[in-house]
């Protein structure tokens, strides 16, 4: 039996989710989910690694699909929320889902497919007991899930995990991050990624936690939650934490000094998903007495690299290898490196993804003849932590025979109390191979001169900015993060 499954028998009784329409225990999950499983098998016995896409909120409902899915056999295929309709037909087409599953808000938006005689199309709203039908015995070397990259860098490639990957991605967090049944987090973050997917949902109910959705991020929200009392985990990305410290700026000092004395008997805050900026874990720290746990991963190898549980959370670092995760700093021809020197993060682990969905070539180029998956983020270990450099791709510079860090020079450039935001790329130049060029998200008093003498004092000639752009947001995706490719055409 699925350890997920196993351990909710332990809690029938307790709380496991908490959505708009109730409160939810243990029991009604895997009720549900049996529910759900039953009406997708009908008449079959397993759905034998068959694709079922699902659009469904952030909810119990959500779960229930994912968990039913899971103990009919097949490969659950989360589609993002907030998607426009061509980006969610390149995930059902891609995947060749057999199946869709759609809660009735999202109906609209995918009618096409009711006609479509290739596809089953069912509504959550016809999902209903059939009595208590055994369900198959799933091998854990199964194929589980497929989720699509952020797609910060190219298209999204869909990640196939099996349930043993998915294990050893959930196991791991619960014992580096002291997950217990005691705890209780709020989810906020969106489910067709790794982050909300096994970092939150699954290593809460893998242990016996609650679960609290908030279907939509709102700070004003969040704070109000948490003013409750009830949560003591919360993980999100660098941009929530942001937008969390903008709104906490705005607040009376009473209010302020509330939720100030609720966040600092939390206890464990995370950060990921992208670098998350010195300033904020800073600013963060003023308000909650936390320092921000930062820890790396990606969609192909859930989480590798983290700051630790107890002992220096140190700013702009990611940390050390997680238990059971492997890790190893290579050159461009794969040899390992001192870790003195900067180069590629290589993984091994029962947590790395089995395949690119469909893309053979892509999955055999991702690993080395040793069976090492390349990450193409480059590190550097310092004082013994590892440190981003950022992705060769986009993130490492190459000018005049220099390789500059994109996100170095970023950091130095959010400590200029001119600039809000920004982001760092290397544009295509003839005598330097590239120059540095910044995009700056401006506060009211930026002045460009000045910005440009600061930094020529901070930074050696080759690192300093060629280039400024004053923007009013920079691009991103759903997770979030700075597409830079997008950045590059605004040059
Ligand atoms: P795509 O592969 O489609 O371009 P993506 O790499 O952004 O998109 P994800 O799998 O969501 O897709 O993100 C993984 C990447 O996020 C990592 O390879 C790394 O570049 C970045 N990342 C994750 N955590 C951190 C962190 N703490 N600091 C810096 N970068 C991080
Ligand atoms: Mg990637």
């Amino acid at each position: 039996m699925l350890t997920l499954i196993q351990n909710a028998l332990k809690f029938p009784q307790k709380t496991a989710v908490i959505d708009n329409n109730g409160v939810f225990t243990y029991k009604d999950l895997l009720d549900r989910s049996q529910e759900v499983a039953s009406c997708l098998l009908g008449n079959a016995n397993d759905l034998n690694q068959a694709r079922i896409a699902f659009m469904v909120p952030p909810s119990m409902e959500y779960l229930s699909v994912q968990w039913g899915i899971w103990r009919a056999g097949g490969i659950a295929v989360p589609l993002c929320t907030t998607y426009p309709f061509p980006s969610l037909q390149y995930v059902i087409e891609d995947t060749k889902a057999d199946i869709l599953v759609v809660a009735p808000e999202f109906e609209k938006i995918l009618a096409p497919y009711k006609e479509d005689q290739s596809i089953r199309f069912i509504s959550t709203q016809d999902f209903r007991s059939l009595g208590n039908r055994e369900l198959p015995e799933i091998s854990t070397d199964r194929g589980a899930m497929i989720l699509y990259t952020s797609g910060t860098t190219n298209l999204p490639k869909g990640v196939l995990t099996t349930h043993e990957n998915i294990e050893a991605q959930i196991s791991t967090l619960v014992e580096a991050w002291k997950w217990s049944q005691d705890d209780y987090t709020l989810s906020i973050l969106p489910l067709h990624h790794v982050h909300g997917i096994i970092n939150v949902n699954s290593c809460a109910l893998w242990s016996g936690a609650v679960v609290e959705f908030l279907s939509h991020f709102d700070a004003a929200k969040v704070f109000e939650i948490f003013k409750k009392g009830h949560v003591n985990v919360f993980m999100a990305v660098p941009t929530i934490y942001f937008k969390l410290i903008a709104h906490y700026e705005t607040l009376s000092e009473s209010e302020r000094s509330e939720i100030s004395n609720c966040l600092k008997k939390f206890r464990l805050m995370v950060s990921g998903s992208a670098a998350l900026p010195v300033s904020v874990m800073e600013k963060w720290h003023s308000i909650s007495d936390h320092y921000l746990l930062e820890r790396y991963g990606m969609t192909e190898i859930g989480m590798a690299i983290s700051n630790p549980y107890t002992g220096e959370r140190r700013a702009g670092h990611i940390g050390q290898a997680l238990p059971g995760v492997e890790i190893r700093i290579c050159n461009e021809s794969d040899e390992i490196q001192s870790l003195d020197q900067p180069g590629e993060i290589q993984v091994k682990g029962p947590n790395v993804f089995k395949a690119y969905w469909g893309k053979p070539e892509a999955t055999q180029k991702a690993f080395t003849s040793d069976g090492w998956f390349r990450t193409g983020d480059i590190a550097i270990m310092d004082v013994g932590y590892f440190k981003i450099l950022g992705r060769d791709s986009v993130d490492i510079i190459k000018s005049g025979g220099y390789k500059i860090s994109a996100l170095e020079i970023e950091e130095i450039l959010r400590t200029y109390p001119g600039v809000k935001d920004c982001g760092v790329i290397g544009i295509p130049d003839e005598e330097w191979g590239e120059i540095v060029a910044a995009a700056i998200v401006p506060t009211s008093d930026l002045h460009s001169e000045a910005l440009n003498l600061w930094m020529r004092e901070r930074l050696p000639a080759y690192k300093t900015p060629r280039k400024y752009l004053i923007v009013q947001d920079l691009p991103r995706n759903a997770m979030g993060k700075v597409t830079k490719n997008d950045l590059k055409k605004l040059f």
